[in-house]
C-alpha cells in the first residue's frame, strides 16, 4: 500500500516512521525540509508539495497544526482533492475544528473521497512507540479499510460516530487535560513550598486519588521523570500554542451549545497568559512555570 503523509512535525514524523518501518510505501511532505530528509534517509520519497505527496498514494494522512492548515491542504488551490487519484482515502489526525473537520469531509465526499477524522492522544511517547489512541469520525466500513494501517501507529483505534465525532472526543479529553495538567503544577508547587521532594510528593499522589496522566506520564516537575519534556528544558512535547488553541475550540463549542465550561475557560486563561510570556513553543507541562520560576 502506498502512504502519503503531510505534516511532519513532533507527532507527524514518529508515526511517518512506524508506517515506514511497518514496510509502507510513503511519499512525505512537509514545510520543514530537515523534517523530510530525516525520513527520506530512512526510505521515504521525499515530495515538492502536498499535491505530488498525494498523487500515487492509495490512502493520504495528514497531521497538522490546526484547521486553517487543514482547510488550506484539502481545499486549496493545488491541495488534495485536485490532486489524489479515485479511490484514494483520506485521514486526517490533526486536532481542529469539529465544523471544520464535518466541511472538509463533505467536500472531500462530494469529490468522490471517502474521509475520517482521526485524531489522536498518547503525546510525542505514544507516537514513536505506535501506542496512540485513535478517535475516529466517519463511515464504519472505512475505519475497518483502514483499521490495519491505524495499528501501526496506535494501540487503540475507536470509532466514535459520524463525521466530526473524533474531534469531539479529542477537544473534550484535551480541555480535560489541561485542566489536570494546570491543577497537577499547582498541587506540586504546593507541596514543594512546604519542603516536600516533588519526587515523592508524585509518588505517593501517584498512588492516591489525586493520580492522573499528568501527574504519572507526564510530570511537569523537571527531574521527576527523565524522559517527561519538564526534564528536557520543555522542549518538544506538545506546544503550549497547541494546548492553547485545543482549549480555544472546547470554548467555542461551549459558547455554541450554551454548556458551561468554567474550568475549561479558566485553564484557556492560564495557557494564553503563558504564551503572552513568551512560552508558546514550549511543550505544556510548562504551565508550572507561571507559578514557580525555576
Ligand atoms: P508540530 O507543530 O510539531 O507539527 C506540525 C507540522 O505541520 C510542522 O512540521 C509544520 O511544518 C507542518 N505544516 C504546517 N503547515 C503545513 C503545510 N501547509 N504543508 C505541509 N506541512 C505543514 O505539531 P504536532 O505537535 O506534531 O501536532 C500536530 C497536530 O497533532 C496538532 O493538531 C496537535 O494539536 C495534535 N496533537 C499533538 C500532540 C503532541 O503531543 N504534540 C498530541 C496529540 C495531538
Amino acid at each position: 500500500m502506498h502512504i502519503a503523509f503531510i505534516g511532519l512535525g513532533n507527532m507527524g514524523l514518529p508515526m511517518a516512521r512506524n508506517l515506514l518501518k511497518a514496510g509502507f510505501t510513503l511519499s512525505v511532505f512537509d514545510l520543514v525540509a530537515e523534517a523530510m530528509s530525516t525520513l527520506a534517509a530512512e526510505g521515504a520519497k521525499a515530495c515538492t508539495s502536498a499535491g505530488e505527496a498525494a498523487r500515487q498514494a492509495d490512502v493520504i494522512l495528514t497531521m497538522l497544526p490546526a484547521s486553517q492548515h487543514v482547510e488550506q491542504i484539502y481545499l486549496g488551490d493545488g491541495g488534495l482533492l485536485v490532486n489524489a487519484r479515485a479511490g484514494a482515502i483520506l485521514v486526517d489526525c490533526s486536532t481542529i475544528a469539529p465544523a471544520v473537520a464535518r466541511k472538509v469531509a463533505q467536500a472531500a465526499e462530494e469529490a468522490g473521497f471517502p474521509m475520517l477524522d482521526a485524531p489522536v492522544s498518547g503525546g510525542t511517547a505514544g507516537a514513536a512507540a505506535g501506542t496512540l489512541t485513535f478517535m475516529v469520525g466517519g463511515a464504519a466500513e472505512v475505519v475497518e479499510q483502514v483499521r490495519p494501517l491505524l495499528e501501526r501507529m496506535g494501540k487503540n483505534i475507536y470509532h466514535a460516530g459520524s463525521h466530526g465525532a473524533g474531534q469531539i472526543v479529542k477537544m473534550c479529553n484535551n480541555m480535560m487535560l489541561g485542566i489536570l495538567m494546570a491543577g497537577t503544577a499547582e498541587a506540586l508547587n504546593l507541596g514543594v513550598a512546604h519542603g516536600l521532594d516533588p519526587k515523592v510528593l508524585s509518588e505517593i499522589m501517584s498512588k492516591s486519588s489525586g493520580r492522573n496522566w499528568a501527574l504519572e506520564v507526564y510530570n511537569p516537575w523537571p527531574g521527576v521523570m527523565e524522559n517527561a519534556p519538564a526534564s528536557k528544558g520543555y522542549a518538544g512535547g506538545f506546544g503550549v500554542d497547541l494546548m492553547l488553541k485545543d482549549l480555544g475550540l472546547a470554548l467555542e463549542a461551549a459558547i455554541a451549545s450554551k454548556v458551561a465550561t468554567p474550568m475549561g475557560a479558566q485553564a484557556r486563561g492560564l495557557y494564553a497568559l503563558h504564551s503572552a510570556q513568551g512560552n508558546g513553543k514550549l511543550d505544556f507541562s510548562s504551565i508550572l512555570q507561571l507559578l514557580h520560576a525555576s
